[in-house]
């Protein structure tokens, strides 16, 4: 069934687990990852790259997720990860997405938290139908800059550099109540050396900062680029109010390399698209398994 997913958050965080969040470019990753949710019984979230609700297609895609969240036999929420752009962000909930990361953290503070706002009024004019009567839009923001692009593991400049020494780019826990309070986020992205993308070197998460953010906010923590933190490391974020945790990269790599891997063997079987659909399916559901069992230990 679809959730809100601040809703879905909260009562995981109750519990002393996490949520996992997957990027979905397509339709049968997504079935993996409900699949994998309700074999292990736990809610799971369906993300969507800002680069794929640009396009038509990709606008057609969360539809298809928003009905696979309906008919799901544990909570599923569809959310559109990283926008900054107005038209994809309605655009996007218009298709059927629940609720959006509103990303303004390469803005300057003031800006980003303008952004936030402008995209609640925006949102809220939305959902409303005029009556005041429709569903809230949940809305995440992000504080601190991540670096990566989430869609690509490498390839540029700034893909995978973890931030230098110091603090620089990390959440500055000293604004967190104020941009909280400001924009009426209901969840809170952080940057605490996590990346999007392949780390370089050993992911070095800074645990006072994330601590120090804790305690300045009631609304849960959203970890972004999970991919390639070790899984003892993430288990101990929960305790720290992050609620939600987001895998991307390394999902890429196992499909990629599942597809890379039986393709030779599915064309020599006459063509058999359907078993490298089932490899995939099968790649994509072992990632969910363990990113779910992971989180919820
Ligand atoms: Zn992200």
């Amino acid at each position: 069934m679809r959730v809100r997913l601040d809703d879905l958050v909260v009562s995981a965080l109750q519990q002393g687990s996490a949520v996992p969040a997957f990027t979905c470019y397509d339709f049968t990753t997504a079935l993996a990852v409900v699949g994998a949710a309700e074999e292990a019984g736990r809610g799971a979230i369906l993300l969507v790259s800002p680069s794929t609700a640009a396009t038509a297609n990709g606008l057609r895609l969360i539809a298809a997720l928003r009905g696979l969240a309906d008919g799901a036999g544990v909570p599923v929420a569809v959310q559109l990860d990283h926008a900054s752009d107005l038209r994809v962000i309605a655009d996007a909930v218009a298709a059927g997405a629940d609720s959006v990361l509103v990303d303004g953290s390469s803005l300057d503070y003031e800006d980003n938290i303008a952004l936030v706002r402008s995209a609640r009024a925006a949102l809220d004019v939305l959902a409303s139908d005029g009556a005041g009567t429709g569903p809230e839009i949940v809305i995440e923001a992000e504080l601190g800059g991540l670096a990566g692009d989430e869609d690509r593991a490498f390839g540029s400049d700034a893909a995978g550099n973890a931030p230098a020494a110091g603090t620089a780019g990390l959440t500055d826990s000293a604004q967190v109540e104020d941009f909280v309070a400001r924009t009426g986020a209901q969840l809170l992205a952080v940057a605490v050396g996590n990346v999007h993308g392949k780390y370089k070197g050993e992911p070095e998460l800074r645990w006072d900062v994330l601590q120090d953010i804790a305690v300045r906010t009631r609304v849960p923590l959203v970890l972004h680029g999970a991919s390639g933190i070790p899984s003892a490391e993430l288990v101990k974020a929960a305790a720290m109010n992050v609620g939600k945790v987001n895998f991307n990269t390394e999902l890429r790599t196992g499909v990629l390399e599942t597809l890379e891997s039986r393709t030779a063997a599915h064309r020599t079987d006459g063509e058999n698209l359907q078993g490298l659909l089932a490899d995939w399916d099968a790649a994509a559901g072992t990632f969910a398994a363990t990113a779910l069992a992971t989180l919820s230990r």
